[in-house]
Parts: structure tokens; C-alpha cells; sequence
């Protein structure tokens, strides 16, 4: 294939090739499997967009949307190779309408920079995922992303308005808009989530939520992993729902006193880290003792409440730096995504201990423990194809139970190429046919990020094993 001629659609700045920017392609931050590009490209407009795609159409080559990589199922790993289309300079914010409470910005911007425009007016984008500082808009809006808030404030598709895609023909498609989508069929919730399988998103209107008024933030040390996770289940049985209901375990604490010289009482085996907020003080400051009453009744060590805004930052950085701090303790991680009910949640942290002890790898966990989202973050060395293995096997037994206890196999990590053969084992093949005819409504064919999501599609099988394997 003659790549050189996609320099009769962009400049030559916005195209790359070679050995080492196709290497810096080839996963996101599932780095088990891994697939190189032929050539990246980097469009400004969706008009360029839209020229590329039809490029891609008319040559027969497939190609795969990414934002910042960060995605943790490897949806944005080029399957099939071809081409990437990043949107990383497709970064800026078109229109800010604070009477309508809305926004429309270019879908590779960092989600951070969202709620940065108009936190000085009292508004923020509500959808947190940890990785809200580098994670672009569309990669939110491709994994239906979540994140600590998620608890009280709903996952992306809540706050999607609307959206300008480029299907996998060329076209460029309007769906919904500043003031939400119209009577009838809900695509833009098909697209949410849809994990760049449907077309490339170009720029989306977002709702703007008011900052809360009042916001109280603890971080409570328990000395067993029982008696937080009961504590979870316990703050929710009494009505009160925390903007955030966080919990991190020993491995996390080591691994964060470790990066950044925190400390934490020696006896504790987990930390829950609770947010309170709403624009009634005296409400918030009754639900943070209602929250104090439930962990001191399950044998709280200790619990730190944040006087000012530089203690609340200083009990987050535990759970927003968790995981960069796991780099320190292993080359390579896996953080595996399920959902359970919240009740379920002790008897599941038993049982990923003991998988990743029978299966001699490291694991720590820090989770969405409000929403009963599951991460354990198994630690081990990706040059070592036992050990690839071992992950992997162990992660689909956890999955396999999280199902048994009535869960899913994704809580907001999208199913990539990770959870593709674990699909089956939600639903039935009519399920997954109906699936499939919901994603030929916009793509038809093999090119559009091909071998994601749906098991069994033609084509993809023979690749499997190449994607699977020890870095390289
Ligand atoms: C440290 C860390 C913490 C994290 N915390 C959370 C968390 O709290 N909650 C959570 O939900 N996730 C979390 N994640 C996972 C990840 O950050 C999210 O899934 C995020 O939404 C991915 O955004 P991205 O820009 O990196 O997308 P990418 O990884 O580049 O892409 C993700 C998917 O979206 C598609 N896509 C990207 N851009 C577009 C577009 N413009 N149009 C159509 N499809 C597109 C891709 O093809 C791919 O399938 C975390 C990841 C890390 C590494």
C-alpha cells in the first residue's frame, strides 16, 4: 500500500512512519497485546478527518481512533495495523454557552481542561476518570468512561449532549446537539461506549455541572480488608450515596508511601477515601457523620477529615497517584475491571488474593468501591511470557466470578481486544447478533476499529496470536 499519498490530504507534519513512532503506537495501557501501525496520522479538523476515513475506504485499509492511550482494555490498539488516527491536535474548545450550561469542544482534549475553562464561573465537566488530566474527551466518550464521581454524577453518556462523528464511510454525522438529541432512537447512547467501532468522533457538546457549594473529604484507615468493604455496604444501607467512595489496599499504600513519602498507620490493610459534597453545608457535614458513625461501628483505625483544600489534595493524591506509583514496583500492570454488587464485595477481595497467590503474581487493588467496580491491579513482568500467562489466566477467572456473583465483565474499561472471548459469557449468541446489527448500522464493514468488542468476527482470529505475546 502506497501510504505517500495521503500527502495530498494533510501536510507532511501530520503524518508519521517508521520504526519507532509505529512502536509507540502499537498499545495502550493494556501493553499485553500489541499491534503496529503502518502510518499515525494527526488531523486538526473534522474535515480532515472525514478526507483520511474516505482515504482509508476507498484503499481498503483498516483504522483505529485513539486519544491519549490510556485506555486499559486495548481499545485503541491498531488490530488489524493501517492506520491511526490521533486526535491529539484536535484540541480546542469551540463554544462555551454558561446560560445553557454547555460546551462544545474538539474530542482530543483532556478531559481535565474541560472543567479548567469554566471552573472560575462554578461549573465543571463532571466525568472524573483517574486518568482525567491526560485522557482525551473522545477516548472518555469512546469508553463510556467513569471515575471517582461516578457514584453521585453518572458515568460520560450523561453528560454527552451531542456529537459530530465520521462513520466508516467519510460521512460526517450529526447526532444530537447543544440541546440533547431529539425524540426517537437513542444513537448518541449507542456511541457512547461503542469503543471507536462505529466512526471517529470529532467533536461533542458536553453538559456543564455546578461545582458544589459544601465538600468534605476523609480518608479512614481500617485493619482488615473485611471491614472496609463492609463499611462500603454499610454507608450505602443508610441512604447516604458519597460523591465518592473510594478503597485502596496495603499494596497500594506500600507502593504510594514508596513514590511519595506518605505515611499511614502501620496497621492498616486498607483505606476507604469518602467525599461528601452538595450546596447545603449542614446537610454535607450530617452525611459525613453518618459516614464517621458506619466506619467507626466496623473498627476504623483512624480517620483523617481535610480541614482546607490543600489537606482534601493531599487525601486524594493516595487515589489519583496510586496506580503511577505501581510503576515503581513492577516494569508492567494489569488493572483488571469487573463489577459486582457492593454487598459481594468481601467475599471477592478474598477471592482475587488468593487467585493471585495460587498464581504466584503480585496484586494491589484501588477501586470504585461505591459502584461495586472491581480493579485489581495484578504487577508482574511483561518480557516474561510465563508470567503474560499467568495474568491473563487469572484475570479471566475473576471475571468468570464476578459474572457468578451477578456482576459484569467490564465496569467502565470498554472490552478492547481484553474481554472480547469473555463476551459469551454475559450473553446469549442472539444477544451478541443483536449487537452486531446495531454496529452494521454504521459500519459494515472490516476496517473501522476492526477485532473489538464482539468475539468470533471474521479475520480476527488468525491475528489473536500475534497480538498476544511478551513486549517487544
Ligand atoms: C492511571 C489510569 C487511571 C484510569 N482511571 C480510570 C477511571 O477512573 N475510570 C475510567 O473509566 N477509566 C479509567 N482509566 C482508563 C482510561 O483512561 C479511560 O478509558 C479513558 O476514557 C481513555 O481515554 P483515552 O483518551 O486515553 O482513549 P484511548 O485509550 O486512546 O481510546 C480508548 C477507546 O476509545 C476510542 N476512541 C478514542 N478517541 C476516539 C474518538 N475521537 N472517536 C471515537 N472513538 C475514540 C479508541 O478507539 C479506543 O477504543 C484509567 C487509565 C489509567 C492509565
Amino acid at each position: 500500500m502506497d501510504f505517500s499519498t495521503l500527502e495530498a490530504i494533510l501536510r507532511p507534519d501530520q503524518i508519521l512512519s517508521g520504526a519507532a513512532a509505529s512502536r509507540g503506537y502499537d498499545c495502550d495501557a493494556y501493553t499485553v497485546d500489541r499491534s503496529k501501525p503502518s502510518v499515525i496520522v494527526l488531523p486538526e479538523t473534522t474535515l480532515e478527518v472525514a478526507a483520511v476515513v474516505r482515504w482509508c475506504a476507498a484503499s481498503q485499509v483498516p483504522f483505529t481512533s485513539r486519544g491519549a492511550g490510556t485506555g486499559l482494555s486495548g481499545g485503541a490498539m491498531p488490530a488489524l495495523g493501517g492506520v491511526v488516527i490521533s486526535t491529539k491536535r484536535m484540541n480546542h474548545i469551540l463554544e462555551i454557552d454558561l446560560e445553557n450550561r454547555c460546551m462544545l469542544a474538539q474530542t482530543g482534549i483532556a478531559n481535565r481542561r474541560l472543567t479548567d475553562a469554566v471552573k472560575a464561573d462554578g461549573f465543571h465537566f463532571a466525568p472524573d476518570p483517574s486518568s482525567q488530566s491526560v485522557s482525551t474527551l473522545g477516548g472518555n466518550i469512546g469508553e463510556n468512561a467513569g471515575g471517582p464521581h461516578t457514584l453521585k454524577y453518572g458515568v460520560t453518556v450523561q453528560h454527552i449532549l451531542g456529537v459530530t462523528m465520521v462513520d466508516p464511510l467519510g460521512e460526517i454525522l450529526t447526532i444530537g446537539g447543544k440541546l440533547g438529541c431529539g425524540p426517537g432512537y437513542d444513537f448518541l447512547g449507542l456511541i457512547c461506549g461503542s469503543e471507536g467501532t462505529l466512526g471517529v468522533v470529532t467533536e461533542a457538546w458536553v453538559k456543564l455541572t455546578p461545582l458544589p457549594k459544601a465538600v468534605t473529604t476523609a480518608l479512614v484507615a481500617f485493619p482488615t480488608i473485611r471491614s472496609a468493604t463492609e463499611t462500603v455496604a454499610g454507608i450505602i444501607a443508610t441512604g447516604t450515596i458519597p460523591a465518592a467512595l473510594e478503597m485502596m489496599d496495603r499494596g497500594i499504600m506500600n507502593a504510594v508511601a514508596l513514590a511519595f513519602k506518605l505515611t499511614f498507620p502501620s496497621e492498616a490493610q486498607a483505606l476507604l477515601l469518602v467525599e461528601c459534597d452538595g450546596d447545603d453545608a449542614d446537610v454535607v457535614a450530617k452525611e459525613m457523620e453518618s459516614v464517621r458513625t458506619v466506619c467507626e461501628s466496623n473498627g476504623c483505625l483512624e480517620i483523617r477529615i481535610a480541614s482546607d483544600e490543600k489537606e482534601r489534595a493531599n487525601l486524594w493524591m493516595v487515589r489519583k497517584k496510586g496506580i503511577g506509583a505501581m510503576g515503581r514496583i513492577a516494569p508492567s500492570i494489569v488493572t483488571h475491571d469487573g463489577v459486582i454488587p457492593r454487598s459481594k464485595l468481601p467475599e471477592m477481595l478474598d477471592f482475587v488474593y488468593e487467585v493471585a497467590e495460587a498464581h504466584k503474581i503480585g496484586v494491589a487493588n484501588i477501586f470504585h468501591a461505591g459502584d461495586g467496580n472491581l480493579h485489581p491491579c495484578f504487577y508482574f513482568d511483561d518480557r516474561d511470557p510465563l508470567q503474560v500467562e499467568r495474568v491473563i489466566e487469572a484475570g479471566e477467572i475473576i471475571i468468570k466470578k464476578c459474572i457468578e456473583l451477578g456482576g459484569s465483565v467490564s465496569g467502565e474499561h470498554g472490552i478492547g481486544v481484553e474481554k472480547m472471548d469473555l463476551m459469551p459469557l454475559m450473553f446469549s449468541p442472539a444477544d451478541l447478533e443483536a449487537q452486531a446489527m446495531c454496529k452494521r448500522i454504521f459500519n459494515d464493514g472490516m476496517l473501522c476499529n476492526p477485532c473489538k468488542v464482539l468475539p468470533n468476527q471474521r479475520g480476527c482470529a488468525e491475528h489473536k496470536m500475534r497480538w498476544r505475546g511478551v513486549a517487544t
